[in-house]
C-alpha cells in the first residue's frame, strides 16, 4: 500500500541558526496511529509545521497523498487537520458557530450533516449551542479536535493531545482517539508520555535533537526496548 505521507530528507534551520529538523525520512501509512516521541526541543512540532505546510523546510520534500506539500499546498492541506498543542477558539462563541467556522475557512460549502456527525462522534453534540467559554477542559480539547475535522480530511495531526492534563482526562482523549482511527482517519500524534504511544499507536518514532533515531512497530519497540531504556531516549 502506497503511503499516505511521504516525507524525504527533511531538514530545518531555523534564523537563529538552530537545526531543528536534520534529514528526516518517513513514511505513514493509510490509517495508523503513529505517535512521534521526544523530549522537550527534539523537533516534534516543527516535523509537524513541516508536513502541513506552515514552517518552510530548508531541505528536503513531504508528499501528502502524492501532493507535494509546497507545490501542491491547497490541495495537501486540504486532506490535513491540525490540532495545535494550544487551544485557539473565540470564547463567546457557541461550538456549533466554531466548528462551521473553522470548515467555511478551507472554502468547503456547508454541510451540516457532517459537523453533526462529528460532534456526536465527539460526545459535544449536547453542547452544540454552549459558548466555549462554558465547557470544560477536556471538551475545549474536543473542540478543537472538531474544528479540526470540520473539513472532512483525512489525516489528523494532534500536537502533545494530553500535555498538561490530567490522567482522567488523558484516558478520555484516547478513548476519543481509538474511536476516530475507527473511522479511517490516520492519525499522527506527538508526545512526551510512553503510555499514551503504548495505548494508542500502531507505529512509534522517536525523535531527539531533530533526527529521528528510531522507527517501530509498537509491539516490537516495547519487546526490544521495553519502558525502561525507552525512557532514557526521553531526558
Ligand atoms: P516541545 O515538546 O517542548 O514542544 P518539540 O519537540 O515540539 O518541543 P520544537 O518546538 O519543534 O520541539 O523545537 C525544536 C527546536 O527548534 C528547539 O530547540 C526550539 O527552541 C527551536 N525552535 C522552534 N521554533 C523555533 C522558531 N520559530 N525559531 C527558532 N527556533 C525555534
Amino acid at each position: 500500500m502506497a503511503p499516505i505521507i511521504s516525507i524525504s530528507n527533511l531538514s530545518k534551520t531555523y534564523g537563529t541558526g538552530r537545526k531543528a529538523l536534520n534529514g528526516i525520512d518517513l513514511d505513514i501509512m493509510r490509517g495508523e496511529i503513529f505517535a512521534l516521541l521526544g523530549p522537550n526541543g527534539a523537533g516534534k512540532t516543527t516535523l509537524i509545521g513541516t508536513i502541513c505546510g506552515l514552517v518552510n523546510a530548508t531541505e528536503g520534500k513531504v508528499s501528502v497523498d502524492g501532493h507535494d506539500i509546497v507545490e501542491g499546498y491547497r490541495a495537501a492541506r486540504e486532506m490535513i487537520g491540525l490540532v495545535p498543542q494550544e487551544l485557539h477558539t473565540d470564547a463567546f462563541e457557541s461550538v456549533w458557530d466554531t466548528v462551521t467556522f473553522s470548515r467555511g475557512l478551507f472554502g468547503k460549502a456547508k454541510n451540516p450533516a457532517h459537523i453533526e456527525k462529528v460532534l456526536r462522534d465527539l460526545s459535544l453534540w449536547d453542547r452544540k449551542d454552549s459558548k466555549i467559554i462554558t465547557l470544560s477542559g477536556g471538551m475545549k480539547r474536543r473542540v478543537m479536535i472538531a474544528k479540526a475535522l470540520s473539513h472532512e480530511p483525512q489525516i489528523l495531526f494532534l500536537d502533545e493531545p494530553t500535555a498538561g492534563v490530567d490522567v482522567e482526562l488523558r484516558k478520555g482523549m484516547w478513548e476519543v482517539v481509538r474511536a476516530l482511527k475507527a473511522t479511517g482517519v490516520t492519525i499522527i500524534l506527538t508526545t512526551h508520555y510512553i503510555e499514551e504511544a503504548e495505548e494508542m499507536a500502531d507505529r512509534v518514532g522517536v525523535i531527539n535533537n531533530g533526527e529521528l533515531i528510531l522507527v517501530e512497530e509498537k509491539a516490537a519497540l516495547m519487546r526490544k526496548l521495553g519502558k525502561k531504556q525507552l525512557e532514557l531516549y526521553l531526558d
